[in-house]
């Protein structure tokens, strides 16, 4: 009896010591195993007399079922530990900061709630029209008419209905000027449309802002004030500027804001082409033209108007020398500026 007693020992000594599952199974084959200690002791019965051997084959079939036992609920024990270890390892506290990027505003987007916010302390309204235009908002009413050479110039798409993504934001004002009377301060930003190679600066599909001025007594003053104003707020600094006389059909006089490279501080780059000064916003005082196309008298009224590139002044802004940067989808450049 005490052969059994001190194996019943060793066994449950050796199921408490098994400190996982693979151990614990070790510990099963050990005992209860076809080559176990208690097969061992079952091939022992044939040799006992044989008024014991029932006795005996019923200690150790009960031997068999107490290790049995011990072993199931160790192992029961190691699997619970086993979970809790799990769930510990995998627990996750919702309430913990967490270092998740969080959104951010495009470049773009940044730059037009900046322009908005300006104008809106200057009294500017904002105002928006389709992108789809028709050829009399597009071009006639702005003083380029059919077959005018100047309507080559915008490199414009047609659709098959005749309709044209316009080409510039410049539509919106005669859209305004045709429903309201002066005086008139609005900013138009939107996305325009051109047949263009697309380049470092140039896409076929890009935003601009219009911006449209009209009272009584308007100068060139007037517009030389309001876009240095703009260029300070946005740049963040007075960059110096100048104006140069241009042609632009809807406008007479017509001129160009270029502001002094921001790569070269006016040194001569290839960025502006060694000039030193960058395009920004093409302007001028709106042609009488115009006024009278959307039934306001020229005698009466006039003003200012502009087309700012758009994106090329949020490159302008931030450094960036490629405008395709500012539509590839690089989250990057999103969450570094
Ligand atoms: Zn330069």
């Amino acid at each position: 009896m005490s052969q059994l007693e001190s194996l019943y020992a060793q066994a449950a000594r050796d199921v408490a010591a098994a400190g996982d599952l693979p151990a614990l199974d070790g510990v099963r084959v050990q005992y209860l195993g076809k080559k176990g200690a208690i097969k061992a002791l079952l091939k022992q019965t044939g040799k006992l007399p044989p008024e014991e051997r029932p006795g005996w084959g019923q200690k150790v079939n009960a031997l068999n079922k107490q290790v049995t036992d011990a072993l199931e609920a160790r192992k029961a024990e190691l699997q619970h530990a086993a979970e809790q270890a799990a769930l510990e390892a995998g627990w996750l506290d919702p309430t913990l900061p967490t270092a998740a990027r969080t959104g951010a505003l495009h470049p773009i987007t940044k730059v037009l709630m900046e322009v908005v916010d300006h104008f809106h302390g200057l009294g500017f309204e904002v105002a928006s029209g389709p992108e789809i235009e028709d050829a009399f908002h597009n071009f006639d009413a702005l003083n380029i008419p059919d077959n005018h050479p100047a309507r080559d110039v915008w490199d414009t798409f047609y659709l098959t209905t005749g309709e044209i993504p316009r080409t510039h934001t410049s539509s919106v004002q005669i859209r305004t000027m045709e429903q309201r009377q002066p005086p008139l301060r609005i900013i138009a930003p939107g996305k325009c449309f051109r047949n263009e190679t697309i380049d470092a600066t140039h896409l076929a599909a890009f935003n601009q802002c219009e911006g449209l001025y009209i009272d009584r007594d308007v100068t060139v003053g007037h517009l030389k004030a309001t876009l240095e104003g703009l260029v300070e707020r946005l740049m963040g600094y007075k960059v110096p500027t100048r104006f140069r006389p241009a042609f632009y059909p809807f406008v007479e006089p017509g001129l160009d804001l270029d502001i002094e490279c921001i790569f070269c501080k006016g040194e001569g780059c290839s960025i502006c082409k060694y000039g030193g000064w960058i395009e920004v916003i093409p302007c001028g005082m709106v042609h009488p033209n115009v006024l009278r196309s959307c039934g306001i008298d020229p005698e009466e009224f006039n003003g200012f108007a502009f087309g700012m590139g758009f994106d090329r002044m949020v490159m302008l802004r931030y450094g960036i020398d490629d405008l395709r940067r500012l539509y590839d989808g690089n989250l990057d450049l999103v969450r570094k500026l």
